[in-house]
């Protein structure tokens, strides 16, 4: 038994970041081509991460030499790094392009398994790299992107007490009270920076940094990712089935977050301004491919086991007790 710290996070322009181990690169082909003329790293071998899968990862990193691994990017980068890295015993240090997901900042590599998303335990990064000027560069659709794994606390929570209620929490999973009042505090906070982080203003993007930290450390504490992973997430895993990859996170779970929580009578109405704030696309799912998606819910929740939420509950078929 252990608890995972976050990262130690440190801001530094790129251009002055100094290595002198001999570094493998993990990172993705647009990325690199945005920053990869800001770093001058002693490159020793450089893969460019297209897949999430365990396979791929073994396969693409067999040939690896470096005493350091580096992951230049955003979610895919940096799970695939922080697996490799874990395998080989090496160092990690992160320097991502777009505050995009909580990934940075978390121990677990999500990989794509049997159309669901599984979290296998690799390690936090040792170093996250922040330099907020690459982020407020990046594409506008992904640079605050993250706020999508803080705006999730809205429909995630809900689930959590909603499963509460109904004394279908999994073992270890029991509702704490103090830990919601938490989430929603960083939610607040998250809601708060929207409009700033979206246009990649220094102190909105520092205060969204800050969120998703302490969501990360918040479910590290207790041990489940209860109160910011619920039903929107079991729609984002099921609708990138029907979409394929190469969907950014923000693209599948921002969706998800309005039709979950109108479905929880929730108001919408902060929420879609937030995700309207950070320009994350609401577009990007086919309305039959979200149909289609909202129909099969209840079935892919209870086949891949996820944790009770609204998911499983949303029919139109009537009770059969
Ligand atoms: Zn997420």
């Amino acid at each position: 038994m252990h608890i995972w710290p976050i990262p130690k996070i440190e801001f530094i322009p790129f251009t002055e970041i100094e290595e002198s181990r001999a570094v493998a690169l993990v990172t993705s082909q647009p990325a690199w081509e945005a920053v990869g003329c800001h770093l001058h790293l002693p490159l020793s071998w450089q893969v460019d991460v297209k897949e999430a899968s365990q396979a791929a990862w073994d396969m693409m990193s067999a040939d690896l030499v470096g005493e350091v691994v580096y992951a230049v990017g955003g979610g895919l980068a940096v799970d695939a790094a922080k697996y490799i890295a874990c395998q080989r015993g090496l160092p990690l240090v992160c320097l991502p392009t777009a505050l995009s997901v909580d990934a940075f900042l978390t121990w677990a590599s999500g990989i794509r398994q049997e159309g669901c998303v599984r979290y296998l335990e690799t390690k936090p990064p040792d170093r996250l790299l922040i330099d907020f000027q690459i982020l407020a560069s990046a594409p506008a659709s992904i640079r605050a992107a993250g706020i999508c794994d803080l705006l999730s606390i809205a429909t995630g929570s809900w689930d959590w007490r909603y499963a509460e209620e109904k004394g279908m929490n999994p073992p270890g999973m029991d509702y704490i009270p103090y830990a919601d009042k938490t989430a929603a505090a960083i939610l607040q906070g998250a809601l708060d920076c929207a409009e700033a982080a979206g246009k990649g203003d220094r102190d909105g993007l520092k205060q969204l940094l800050d969120c998703l930290a302490m969501e990360v450390q918040l479910c590290n504490q207790i041990g489940h990712a209860r109160p910011e992973e619920g039903s929107e997430h079991y729609f984002a895993y099921a609708a990138e089935n029907s979409m394929g990859k190469g969907l950014p996170h923000g693209d599948l779970v921002g969706p998800g977050i309005l039709l979950i929580a109108a479905e929880q009578g929730q108001d919408i109405q902060p929420l879609r301004q937030a995700l309207e704030a950070c320009r994350i696309p609401l577009g990007n799912i086919p309305a039959e491919v979200v149909q289609a998606t909202m129909a099969q819910l209840p079935h892919y929740a209870h086949q891949h086991d996820l944790p009770f939420g609204i998911a499983h509950t949303l029919s139109t078929v009537p009770d059969q007790h």
